[in-house]
């Protein structure tokens, strides 16, 4: 019988392949991991966590413009980059160090460098030069921002830049209109700078409920985001200490700092996968099964390098249910129904289930509920600014099958009703429900009218 150094060896420490290594070792697995960056991934280092930080920062701004008409006067108010900055960085170092130690805590072998295949079973690292054996391989390096390929983009920041500039620009423009282009456009503007939104689409925020698209853009509108529809960038060039934008368009932009959010695409160049046979897709991404296993036996794939849900907790769930099905002997697979999710605009969009869209085409019959309507909180404040929430029902069944919420905590709405929907909750259930009150989320469960259209 061949023996190998591991039983399994893991290719990135972040969500992901730090769960499966945790897992695997606590189901006996002699594991070893290695992360070429910094310890945590993605979500802790770059993404999730420092960008929750920034959304805190910028809806402070919101929150002293509410409080006046609750009879609070502030003078004097300013805002510190540096601090935020500096603050953010412990809090991201004390959660890379929880990592390390929750890895070593698990008797899991941790390689501080960049790792590569060499063929099925054999790894190398880079930095010390050494090979390494495991009986079975994950990989679980995540993705990195995708920019354009346009005159001038050596330019632009992506996200990954955004959490250590030395100033806050006072002219942002961001091109891209999904998840993290609309967050950071809302974080910008929230910190006080004049941000604009470029986007080649008709709306932000593609695939998401028409509803909430339209409604997330009128309200950060009205809270000072320039959105920019229909036109991409041909060409930045610098002009001075800022920088001038060709647009599509025939329009010309100026502002100090340009900023992608065009998308991510998985990190597999150079991995060493055609050596050791693991095939891939046109995005680069690794080819998996519902086991997140690829084309070759041993080698395994989660988290955003297969491109499925690039979000953390389902990098968390493929890494368990890798270590479940190979190391615990329970074949598991990932339910990847009713997902929910937020984004951390201002307001927020909470949302889980099927789009109006997408119900109508997989259930033809569907009932629309819809809710909008001024929080309560700005009735004193004064701020004109709805909320919006949505039930979509299959009228067959009763069952309800998508659910949108434009505003405050919408995203821990969301989280609720996402339980609710996956045990199949009908729209009776909910009428049943007894409602909480005075708060925004009992519109959910008082909704008796079919929408008929403004
Ligand atoms: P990652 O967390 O990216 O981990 C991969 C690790 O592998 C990295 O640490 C990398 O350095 C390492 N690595 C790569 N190649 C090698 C190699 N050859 N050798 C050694 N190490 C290597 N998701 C949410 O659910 N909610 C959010 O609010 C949210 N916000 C986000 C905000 C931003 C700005 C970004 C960019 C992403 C956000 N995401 C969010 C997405 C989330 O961060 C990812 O889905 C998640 O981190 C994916 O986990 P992963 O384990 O697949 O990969
Ligand atoms: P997204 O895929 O969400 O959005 C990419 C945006 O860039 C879209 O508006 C897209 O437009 C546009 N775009 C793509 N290519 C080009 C191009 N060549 N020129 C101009 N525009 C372009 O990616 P993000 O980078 O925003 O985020 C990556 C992923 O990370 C998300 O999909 C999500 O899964 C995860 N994430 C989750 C968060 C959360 O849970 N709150 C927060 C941040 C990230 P079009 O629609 O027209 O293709």
């Amino acid at each position: 019988m061949t023996s190998y150094d591991y039983d399994l060896f893991v290719i990135g420490a972040g969500s992901g392949g730090v769960r499966a290594a945790r897992m695997s070792a606590s189901h006996g697995a002699k594991v070893a991991i290695a992360e070429e960056y910094r310890f945590g991934g993605t979500c802790v280092i770059r993404g999730c966590v420092p960008k929750k930080l920034f959304v805190y920062a910028g809806r402070f701004a919101g929150e002293f413009e509410d409080a006046a008409g609750f009879g609070w006067q502030m003078e004097g108010l300013k805002f510190d980059w540096s601090t935020l900055v500096a603050n953010k960085d412990k809090e991201i170092g004390r959660l890379e160090g929880l990592y390390q130690s929750t890895l070593k805590n698990a008797d899991v072998v941790s390689f501080h460098e960049r790792a590569e295949l060499v063929d099925a079973h054999t790894v190398r690292l880079v930095t010390s030069d050494k090979t390494v054996t495991a009986k079975t391989i994950l990989i679980a390096t995540g993705g990195h921002p995708f920019m354009p390929d346009i005159p001038g983009t050596q330019h632009a920041i992506t996200s990954n830049e955004a959490f250590h500039l030395e100033t806050l620009p006072k002219r942002i423009v961001i091109v891209g209109a999904g998840y993290i282009a609309v967050e950071f456009a809302s974080i910008f503007n929230g910190l006080g700078s004049q941000v604009t939104q470029l986007y080649r689409g008709e709306q932000i925020l593609r695939g998401f409920d028409d509803d909430m698209r339209e409604g997330l853009a009128e309200e950060m509108g009205k809270r000072g985001v320039n959105i920019h529809l229909g036109a991409q960038v041909n060409e930045i060039t610098p002009l001075g200490e800022a920088y001038s934008l060709k647009l599509s368009n025939g329009e010309t932009l100026e502002t100090d700092l340009v900023m992608y959010a065009t998308g991510r695409v998985p990190n597999t160049s150079g991995l060493g996968l055609i050596a050791a046979g693991v095939e891939t897709g046109k995005h680069g991404e690794v080819m998996v099964d519902e086991f997140s296993k690829t084309s070759v036996d041993n080698i395994y794939a989660v988290g955003d390098v297969t491109n499925r849900v690039a979000l953390t907790p389902v990098a968390i769930r493929e890494g368990a249910a890798f270590a479940e099905s190979v190391f615990n002997n329970t074949p598991t697979k990932v339910d990847y129904n009713c997902i929910p999710t937020a984004v951390f605009s201002e307001p927020e969009i909470g949302t889980v289930g099927l789009t109006e869209t997408q119900a109508r085409e997989k259930y033809g019959d569907i009932h629309i509920y819809k809710s909008l309507f001024r929080p309560m909180k700005y009735t004193l404040s004064g701020r004109e600014e709805k909320m919006i929430m949505k039930l979509i029902v299959d009228a067959t069944s009763n069952r309800v099958i998508g659910c949108h919420i434009l505003g405050s905590d919408a995203g821990e709405i969301a989280q609720s009703i996402a339980i609710a929907m996956r045990m199949g909750a009908t729209k009776a259930d909910f009428d049943a429900t007894m409602a909480l009150h005075p708060s925004a989320g009992e519109e959910l469960v008082t909704m008796n009218q079919i929408w008929q259209g403004e």
